[in-house]
């Protein structure tokens, strides 16, 4: 285990509900969903902040974003999604591994 959250959950120390795995990316549902689909999508190698990138991730931060679009319509949100990156505290980030969070369809089920 490692004190990164996400580095666990690419290596299978923390369960996730997975909707996506590759080489260098993995998708997987938050755990506190804000909309009826809310995933997020990581590199597998650890990297803090988007503040943290440099041209050396320019591939990466470009297969992640793909994904987007490709993994929104297979859970089904065919009208559209929303995307956000939080970074550094200021920015609301509270998981220090980077990820796109990917949300839509409306509020989710377990809310009134
Ligand atoms: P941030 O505020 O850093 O952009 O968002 C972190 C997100 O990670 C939050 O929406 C939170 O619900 C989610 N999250 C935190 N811990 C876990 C976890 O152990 N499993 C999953 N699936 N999501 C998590
Ligand atoms: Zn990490």
């Amino acid at each position: 285990m490692t004190d990164c959250i996400f580095c666990n959950i690419v290596a299978g120390q923390i369960p996730s509900s997975k909707v996506y795995e590759d080489d260098e990316v993995v998708a997987f549902h938050d755990i506190h969903p804000f909309a009826r689909v809310h995933f997020l999508i990581i590199p597998k190698r650890h990297v803090a902040t988007l503040a943290d990138c440099t041209t050396e991730h320019e591939a990466l931060l470009g297969r992640m974003l793909l994904l987007a679009p490709r993994l929104a319509k297979e859970q089904g949100l065919d009208a559209g999604f929303k995307t956000l990156i939080n970074t550094g505290r200021g920015g609301g980030q509270e998981v220090f591994h980077i990820h796109i969070h990917v949300f839509g369809g409306g509020e989710p089920a377990n809310r009134s």
